[in-house]
């Protein structure tokens, strides 16, 4: 089975490819996962990368994906593959599509993991850590004794610029602006699967299943 994964930061979407990996036996592939192991080992395509990499450059999409094409062809995707953080604009789709014809796959199903904007607020805005010894919180599913007061060690507890609401609500943004063309392309295509994200961690594992199953 050749899945893709989408879904915004703080949906669980780590978790939901983990059940999957267990599931079905298949590997995740990550792009900067991928990316790191081709430059490490020297593979044709991770040499070009690092060329760019060692220069200060952005890897140009060509690169990325002759390096997503080496990996898809390794033994381990002969079964399926979930492909995570890849592609992430139309003309990588598009590319992804000709790598897979040209090696007789396809992909079978896009499962985008959808969000509650308010909820999600909610889960990230909410977090919490000790500023002097780390410990993590939040106010709502994990909370300390006393607010504000880590459990641990009595420290102060904040929430870090990555949590603020305005930062959360900028990178949902830029998530949104950069999906809705990939979901519109893999409706299109038939092979959109979209689920809510806001389950339960099982309840969620159920619907994507179910979504793909049908
Ligand atoms: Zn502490």
């Amino acid at each position: 089975m050749n899945l893709i994964l989408l879904g915004p930061p703080g949906v669980g979407k780590g978790t939901q490819a983990k059940l999957l990996i267990d599931r079905f036996g298949i590997p995740q592939i990550s792009t900067g996962d991928i990316l790191r192991a081709a430059v490490k080992e020297l593979t044709p395509m991770g040499a070009k990368a690092k060329g760019y990499m060692d220069s200060g450059a952005l890897v140009p999409d060509e690169v990325v994906i002759g390096i997503v094409e080496e990996r898809l062809a390794q033994a381990d995707c002969q079964k399926g593959f979930i492909l995570d953080g890849f592609p992430r604009t139309v003309p990588q789709a598009d590319a992804l599509g000709q790598v897979l014809s040209g090696m007789g796959k396809s992909i079978d199903h896009v499962v985008s993991l959808s969000v509650d904007k308010g909820e999600l607020l909610k889960r990230l805005t909410g977090r919490r850590a000790c500023a002097n010894c780390g410990a993590g919180y939040h106010v709502d599913f994990a909370p300390s004794k006393v607010a504000g007061v880590c459990d641990a060690c009595s420290g102060q507890l904040v929430q870090r610029e990555d949590d603020k609401e305005e930062t959360i609500l900028n990178r949902l943004a830029v998530y949104e602006a950069q999906t809705a063309p990939l979901i519109a392309y893999y409706q299109a295509a038939g092979v959109l699967r979209s689920v809510d994200g806001l389950g339960t961690v099982e309840g969620v594992q159920s619907d994507i299943l179910a979504a793909i199953r049908a």
